[in-house]
């Protein structure tokens, strides 16, 4: 066997294509594409519209098993197919990723551009400020957090007269509402346009959103594992007269902002739900949203150019999108709807095309199938009315031995015998989480191809023994697929799996119905796809559905923020946990996004750094090339 040089080389040895280069060959007008340097671009969104009489390509989620240290190679593998679909096997195909967060890129993950001879590139450019689509998330995020605290601020400290003055200022001797002040008109009942006909009562409501700061749901965010901005304390210096509070910052991409660009499906779109994202409860029991705030506008500008997805390349000069980084535990783990839309049809086919010409698009639903999968499946396909035409489950022995009761991983320390000799016996007992996995998949209507990443250490018994327990529980095929060392010569015989399972139609179903209540619409999750025997929600928790239920939320479907490292809520529980009752810490509610978010356990929406980041590698060579990204 060859040695597999480090990703960063691999990726480096590459020169990548001129971006207009690939735009034109999967068929976008030159009209339709924002270079961001010679090879990244932004793809208009009116390709949708040029596009829109085609029939959809095929639809793949491509998502894993539970994952552990050791890592399961899912972007490697949707990189990995995507290869061999387009550039051996004639498909045109997408890969639809994330954008990798800071967070993880300098803390304990790396890059997030998959791996070995399967990997996006430029791999630095895809892995830092891309476009500065996580840049503009931030700073919509933030500004809402200004504006709330400036607005409570003047609330505070001035008399009702004197807000309704200068919130409705006079312009040449006469009082102008700001365009957004008529939908808070509206919003109060009150029917009037003229700034002065409005009676004291009628100002007070207007000027005051009275909000009640223990309702505050909303945080400022970066993109930074900064812990010790947990929990923070705002408005400490004189000037801001003691309007002092305790507030925290989450990471960008758990961020309401990211989430929206995510799901959205179109610019009037994404303006709406930036206007109604609620930020906070009235003292009168009203939502107060980013509209009420009057910053919507303002924070649709900011995303303008961010909701159009950004098109890379793979090794090998395929296409992918990059698009919208939400992280699959503590938010919905998937990339853009949009970037899935556009794909799709660049991917689709005429009237009278032959269908062996149709393509493929496989989009990536974060860490394991019951966190990625199950908010795909009910959150992103709600939104879009996309339907999955079948999900790629990816397992390593190695992982799956982990599951199996194999032993932890030390860092800096060799590893475990089990894991690079032949083990049979451990990994039989960790296929149960591979086929809890695909019992789910099931849930869903999904057809299932299980993909077995392949490592150098892997013995053909190993192999054969994961294919034939992924069949067992279930699966339509199962497939050992070695596109790390191989690029996608290596992914073919898993493209040809993909190809055959997604011949026919599919079933897909949602796993819950949106009008049952939301402790219900929980606890189906918990039941069903993680196993648990029930759910207890604390009173705070408690407290939340009541007010989100009274102020008409309880329609909306359930995001879940649970760890990503067992099907519990306790990150220890490993392989199939059973006998557990899920703890419902908190539920927040995503309004502008579309859902509401249960916080299970100790779960943190702010990761920290460990003892020894993995910045400590990165550095500039003495050409400025980026080292240590891996
Ligand atoms: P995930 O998307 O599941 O987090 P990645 O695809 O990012 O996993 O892979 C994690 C790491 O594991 C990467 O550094 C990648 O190079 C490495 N890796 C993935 N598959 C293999 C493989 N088959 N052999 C060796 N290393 C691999």
């Amino acid at each position: 066997e060859e040695k597999v040089p480090s990703d960063i080389e691999v990726a480096m040895a590459q020169t990548p294509k001129p971006i207009t280069q690939l735009a034109h060959e999967i068929g976008v007008l030159p009209n339709e594409l924002e270079s961001y340097g010679p090879h990244k671009a932004k793809v208009d969104l009116n390709v949708l519209e040029r596009l829109k009489h085609r029939k959809d390509g095929k639809y793949i989620l491509i998502s894993g098993i539970t994952p552990t240290p050791l890592g399961e190679g899912k972007s490697t593998t949707t990189i990995g197919l995507a290869q061999a679909l387009g550039a051996h096997m004639g498909r045109l195909t997408f890969a639809n990723v994330r954008q990798p967060s800071q967070g993880p890129t300098f803390g304990i993950k790396g890059g997030a551009a998959g791996g070995g001879y399967s990997q996006v590139i430029p791999m630095d450019e895809f892995n830092l400020h891309l476009t500065g689509d996580i840049h503009a998330v931030t700073a919509a995020n933030n500004l809402v957090a200004a504006a709330l605290d400036a607005r409570m601020f003047h609330e505070g400290t001035q008399s009702d007269k004197a807000l309704y003055s200068r919130l409705v200022p006079t312009k040449k001797g006469k009082r102008e509402f700001a365009p957004l002040m008529f939908k808070r008109l509206k919003k109060l009942g009150i029917d009037k346009t003229d700034p002065n006909e409005l009676t004291l009562d009628e100002i007070n409501r207007f000027a005051r959103l009275d909000v009640d700061p223990e309702t505050i749901t909303w945080n400022r965010v970066i993109d930074t594992n900064d812990r010790f901005l947990r929990q923070i304390t705002v408005g400490q210096a004189p000037t801001e007269k003691g309007f002092e509070r305790v507030t925290g910052f989450d990471i960008a991409v758990a961020s309401e902002c990211m989430a929206v660009l995510a799901l959205t499906t179109d610019l009037q779109d994404m303006r709406e739900r930036l206007g109604a994202m609620v930020v906070a409860t009235s003292k009168r029991g009203e939502p107060i949203t980013c509209d009420d705030l009057g910053v919507g506008g303002a924070l649709a500008v900011l995303m303008k150019d961010a909701i159009k997805p950004n098109l890379m390349q793979t090794l090998e000069g395929t296409p992918v999108f990059v698009h919208a980084g939400p992280f699959a535990n503590i938010a919905h783990g998937n990339s853009s709807i949009l970037a899935d839309k556009v794909a799709l049809k660049l991917a689709g086919t005429e009237d009278g095309d032959e269908s062996e010409r149709i393509g493929y698009v496989l989009t990536e639903g974060g860490f394991g199938a019951d966190m990625g999968m199950e908010k795909f499946c009910n959150i992103k396909c709600r939104v879009s009315n996309l339907k999955p035409d079948a999900v790629v489950i990816v397992a390593t022995t190695r992982a799956l031995k982990m599951h199996g009761g194999g032993p932890e991983v030390t860092p800096g320390k060799p590893l475990h015998d089990t894991y690079t000799k032949e083990d049979l016996v451990t990994l039989e007992e960790g296929c149960k989480n591979l086929n809890k996995h695909i019992e789910n998949s099931r849930k869903f209507g999904l057809k299932v191809i299980v993909a077995i990443n392949q490592f150098a250490t892997d013995t053909p018994a190993e192999l054969e023994l994961v294919r034939q327990k992924s069949l067992a529980g279930g699966a339509d095929a199962a497939v050992v697929s070695n596109h790390w060392a191989k690029g996608g010569a290596g992914a073919v015989a898993l493209a040809q799996a993909v190809i055959q399972t997604c011949e026919g139609s599919s079933s897909f179903k949602f796993l819950y119905d949106l009008n049952l209540p939301i402790e219900k619409k929980i606890e189906i999750i918990c039941k069903e796809i993680y196993g648990a025997d029930g759910i207890e929600l604390s009173e705070q928790a408690q407290k939340q559905v009541e007010t989100y239920t009274q102020q008409g939320f309880d329609g909306l479907p359930i995001c879940m923020a649970k760890t990503q490292y067992s099907f519990s809520h306790d990150p220890k529980l490993k392989n199939v946990a059973t006998g557990f009752t899920v703890p419902i810490r908190s539920v927040r509610l995503s309004a502008g996004a579309g859902f509401l978010y249960p916080i299970l356990g100790d779960m943190q929406t702010m990761p920290g750094l460990g003892t020894r980041p993995g910045f400590w590698e990165v550095d500039l060579d003495p050409t400025g090339r980026v080292i240590g990204l891996f």
